[in-house]
């Protein structure tokens, strides 16, 4: 079935090239329908063979969580496919959380976003899922999800387009806490922690 899949692809990737003006039969070129139809049915669209429950490893333990403060993690990596191009937008996700007893192991939010990442997108509704999926799997007290992107579909057609793009989605205490909601996005907005450790070394 895969085989099948494959095969069809490779065929739909060679017309694609012919029908763009080039010869798919040159030297550059002959690996190429192959290498695409790899890409894309492992990597690139893998997300929709994928079910995100599969990366949930929650601790319920009663003194695992936070006693009344937010967790934050920065700096998740996303990949995806604008659906409206099919070319990559990438940036970091970043998300905070008010636990109610209950956390997740910090690895596990790259997990999630990358099986939702791995799907044609647009930025919004990839906000939105990893919002969703979280706030009704972990059943947090709070929930914050900030996603910055560059879009290469704006970046090598012209500047007609923002490049840039930062999407929020917010759930429970943060909608009506407004302290607390300025708190968290000010963690989720510091400068990546990465490049602050790299500045010391
Ligand atoms: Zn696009």
């Amino acid at each position: 079935m895969t085989d099948e899949r494959t095969r069809k692809l490779e065929e739909l990737v060679r017309e694609f090239l012919l029908l763009i003006g080039e010869d798919p039969n040159r030297e550059g070129l002959k690996e190429t329908p192959a290498r695409v139809a790899r890409m894309w049915l492992e990597e690139l669209s893998a997300g929709y063979r994928e079910d995100p429950t599969a990366h949930l490893k929650i601790f319920t333990a009663s003194d695992a969580g936070l006693k009344n403060g937010i967790v934050v993690v920065r700096d998740i990596p996303v990949r995806s496919i604008c659906e409206h191009h099919l070319l990559p937008f990438f940036g970091y996700a970043h998300i905070a959380y008010v636990p109610d007893g209950r956390i997740l192991g910090f690895s596990k939010f790259a997990r999630i976003v990358g099986t939702f990442a791995k799907r044609l997108q647009v930025q919004e509704r990839l906000t939105r899922q990893v919002a969703d999926f979280l706030y009704d799997e972990l059943k947090p007290k709070g929930l914050m999800v900030l996603i910055d992107a560059v879009h290469t579909c704006a970046l090598v057609r012209g500047i007609e387009e923002p490049m840039y793009l930062t999407t929020t989605e917010v759930r429970g205490i943060f909608k009506k806490d407004e302290p607390l909601r300025r708190e968290a996005l000010t963690l989720l907005q510091q400068g990546s922690t990465v490049g602050l450790w790299r500045n010391q070394g």
